[in-house]
Formats: C-alpha cells, structure tokens, sequence
C-alpha cells in the first residue's frame, strides 16, 4: 500500500499530514495524487467522504512550496470553484491544515451571503489559494477586486453538484478567463453526460480516475424502504425517532418547503430538530449544523443540494422522508452514515407516488431493498392528520415481501431480516450482501472495496471540521 511519503511531497506537508493523522492515503489519493504531481490535468470520480479534498489540495500546495513567488495584487495562483458556502469553508480549512507549515501561505474565502468588502481586502495583495463559489466570484472580477489571468491551477470541486445548481454558465464565464496553460482538476461524485461534456471543454488530455462506480451503495449501510401513505409520513419519522437507536440522524426532504414542514411537525410532536437547506442563513445554517455535530440537537432536515458536503461523523440514520427522484443522490444521501468505519441504517418512506423513483433507485444500485409495508390502504386523506398509528396495529408483524420491486421479484431476501423491522436494528438486511443474481464484475468488487474506504476516514478526536470552520476574509 502507498504511504504519503511515495508521492515525494514536500516535507512540510508531510508533517502536517501525520499531524492530521493521516496514514494511509485513500483510494482516490493515492491514484490522483502522482497524476497531478505530474502536472497532469485529472479527472477524479468518487463518493463523498473519499477524500478529494487533500487529493487537490495536496498537489497544490507541493506546487506553491516548490515555487515560490509572491503572488500579484488581486490575483490567486490557485482557484478552487465549489458549489457552497459550506464546501467551501471545509475545503479552505483543508488548505490550511495541510498548509500550515508552508509560509507564507495566504489562503482566501469568496462565498456569497456575507460582506463582500473583507473578501475585497483579503484579496488586494494578492493569494496563492483562492476558494470560491461562482458567483461571488464573478461579482469580485466584475467589482475589479480580483482577476484571474494569473491563476496556475483550477479545481472544480463536486462538478456534478455545481451542474445541478445551475452554475454552468458562471463556470464557463470563469474559465474563459482563466489562462489556457494552466493544470486542471476535475472532481465529481458522479459522471453524468452533462459532466462529462463540461469537463471536455476545461481539460486537457486529462487522466481519469474512479474509484466509485455509481451504482453501489456503501456496504456497511443497513437499508430498508418502508411503503407507506404520504400521509402517514409525519407519524412514521416521529415513530422511527422515538423507537431506534437513533443517535443522529438526517432527514431528507426534496424540497425546502418541505424540510421546514417536518421540522415543525417534529418540534410539534415534541421532537427537537432543525434544518439546513438553501433559504436558510449562512449563520442560520452554521448554528444548526454546529448544533448537530456537537449533539444539541439529535435530528437534522436537509435537502440534498444543503447536505452535500457535510462531513459529520455518527451519523447513526439517514431516513429520506422523501425520495430523491435522481437516483445517484440516493447514493449520496446513504453515504451519510456509515462512515469513519461504522454502520448505518438508511430508512427510506415511499409512497405510491414514489413507487417509480425506488425502482430507479434499486435498478442503480443492484439491489432489492428489503421493505415493509405500512400501507392503511386508505385513500389519505383529511382523516389523516396525525395519522399513521391507527392502522398500526394490524400491520405490525405483516412484513410483506414486495412482489416484483422493480425486479421481477428475482431477488428474494430471507424475512430474517424484515422481522426485526419494526424492533430496532435487526440483523443486517440481506440486501447488504452479495447477491448470486446481482451482477457484480470482479472489477466493480475491485472497485467496490473503493467504497470501503471509509474506513480511512478515522479521525482524531478534535475534529477538524467541527464548528470550527468559520468564513474568513
Ligand atoms: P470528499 O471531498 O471526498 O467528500 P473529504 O476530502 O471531505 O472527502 O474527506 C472526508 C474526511 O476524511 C475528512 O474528514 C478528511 O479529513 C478525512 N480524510 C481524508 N483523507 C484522509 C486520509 N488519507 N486519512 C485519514 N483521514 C482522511
Ligand atoms: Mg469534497
């Protein structure tokens, strides 16, 4: 196995490195590392929590100790592009913890939803490392405050996700300005044909690396689907959260509308929780997230787009109130939990609406997730509020197989697993094993352990991340 030290990186990162407590380099850092050290540009796929951030960052800083120079007034050498606030606090704190014995080392924040003019003035001498998210950086290049005709390396963190956001033509605006010879990395969690289009017109003769084919889920994930009515929903999560074992947990809803329902339905039924989607605050969203981490508050809603990034270990459940109606985000959100070595149970609710989107889901994923259904039957309607008890009682115990999820019923699992549905944490559900019918390649087992490493992820107990990353500037 790579260690860090076979990358021949400057000692001073080296030493940051083992302060940080970092061993082994993952999967995706050992392949992306040496390619970039090259001065290649990279294409890098894979999950969250992989660590793509020191896959970047690293290499970066090796190219600014190696050589230094002062950069130019309002001009960075290095420009991160992120989708979020968030992201982008949690990459600039990578930077200087990886950077913190490389001096000078002047690293900046551009996010919206704060003061532009302390961005303005970071920016006036000049840094090595910018980090940004699109727009707020095109708001300093068009206030003069910055430019970018100097800039040696771009990263563009979470492709996939700026896509989703709608960042396109901000991006390309970006990069037009940028000079040509330049190094380029790429990082996505996925690879869609919108990705792979985008990254055709930033990159040059780029080397790809995935360690995470999509269509996987973590292993160490217990999933389960329960049917239910939309309706019965409400009931159903304050259930779940008063009855399992439920340390942390993350709710997901679709919508922002939506995350902020449940939470008055919670705080209603006597459930403390918060949320965290795009309408929030950035003070807003910091306090909640800081709350959740340090385990004020137990329960957390967010969107998809909101929780991308966060890096919060123990998260015991991840419960999607809502399906996702993209199906690699279900991937995404089940990535929540289960890491830094430990196991997870992923909930997810699905109505008859939904139906569809957990066929998508089960299709991309290979595999049949147990399910128990919770139907009345009832069409929902306005007797329902507050229901979902009520036709308890006759389903308990009634597990039933789902005939054909989406998959022909081919995949069978044994009730083992179903019975303890409803009491706690059950044995781990079939589903998380191997199945003779799924297809699995040597090579997506190859690359599946990929996933496994999570068990990288280890951390010290001071977490880096933790309330700790403030916006700067
Ligand atoms: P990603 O961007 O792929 O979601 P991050 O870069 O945010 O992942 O890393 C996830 C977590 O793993 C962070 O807390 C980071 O400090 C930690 N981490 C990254 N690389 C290593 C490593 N080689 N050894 C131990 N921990 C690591
Ligand atoms: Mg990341």
């Amino acid at each position: 196995m790579t260690s860090f030290n076979d990358f021949g990186l400057a000692e001073s990162i080296l030493r940051a490195l083992a302060e940080e407590k970092y061993q082994t380099p993952t999967p995706i850092q050992a392949q992306t590392i040496p390619l970039a050290l090259q001065g290649r540009d990279v294409i890098g796929i894979a999950q969250t929590g992989t660590g793509k951030t020191a896959s970047f960052a690293l290499p970066i800083l090796n190219h600014i100790d190696a050589r230094r120079m002062r950069p130019a007034p309002k001009a960075c050498r290095a420009l991160v592009l992120a989708p979020t606030r968030e992201l982008s606090g949690q990459i600039a704190d990578s930077f200087r913890a990886y950077g913190r014995h490389i001096r000078p080392l002047d690293i900046a924040l551009a996010i919206g939803g704060v003061s532009i003019v302390p961005q303005k003035r970071a920016l006036s001498r000049g840094v090595e490392v910018l980090v940004a998210t699109p727009g707020r950086l095109l708001d300093l290049v068009d206030q003069r405050s910055l430019r970018l005709d100097q800039v040696e390396l771009l990263v563009l963190d979470e492709a996939d996700r700026m896509l989703d956001m709608g960042f396109i033509h901000a991006i390309k605006r970006i990069v037009a300005m940028l000079p040509k010879e330049r190094q380029t990395l790429f990082f996505s969690a996925t690879m869609s044909g919108d990705v792979t289009r985008l990254s055709a017109n930033m990159l040059r003769d780029p080397a790809r690396v995935s360690v995470t084919p999509q269509a996987t889920t973590a292993e160490r994930v217990d999933q389960r689907v329960i049917l239910t009515e939309k309706a019965s929903k409400p009931a159903l999560l304050a259930e779940i959260l008063k009855a399992e074992t439920v340390d942390r947990v993350l709710v997901f809803t679709r919508t922002k509308h939506g995350a902020d329902k449940v939470v008055r339905l919670l705080n209603k039924a006597g459930l403390a929780a918060d949320a965290i989607h795009g309408n929030k605050s950035q003070n807003q969203r910091e306090r909640a997230l800081a709350a959740f981490r340090d385990g004020r508050i137990r329960t957390l809603i967010a969107t998809d787009i909101a929780a991308r990034g966060i890096d919060v270990d123990g998260v015991s459940h991840v419960v999607n109130y809502d399906l996702p109606n993209v199906p690699e985000s279900y991937v995404h959100r089940i990535g929540r939990t289960a890491r830094a070595g430990r196991e997870g149970i992923a909930i997810s609710f699905c109505d008859h609406e939904e139906a569809a989107y957990l066929r998508d889901i089960e299709r991309l994923i290979r595999i049949s997730i147990p399910s128990t259904d919770r139907r009345t039957g009832k069409r929902p309607a306005a007797q329902h509020a507050g229901n979902g008890q009520q036709g308890r009682p006759n389903h308990r115990g009634n597990h039933q197989q789902r005939g054909s999820g989406g998959n022909g019923g081919k995949h069978r699992h044994g009730t083992k697993g179903h019975r303890n549905h409803d009491a706690r944490q059950g044995g781990r559900p079939q589903a998380a094993q191997p199945q003779p019918q799924v297809q699995r390649t040597g090579s997506a087992r190859d690359e599946q352990s990929g996933m496994g490493n999570v068990k990288f992820m280890q951390r010290s107990n001071e977490p880096r991340r933790g309330a700790g990353h403030r916006t700067h500037g």
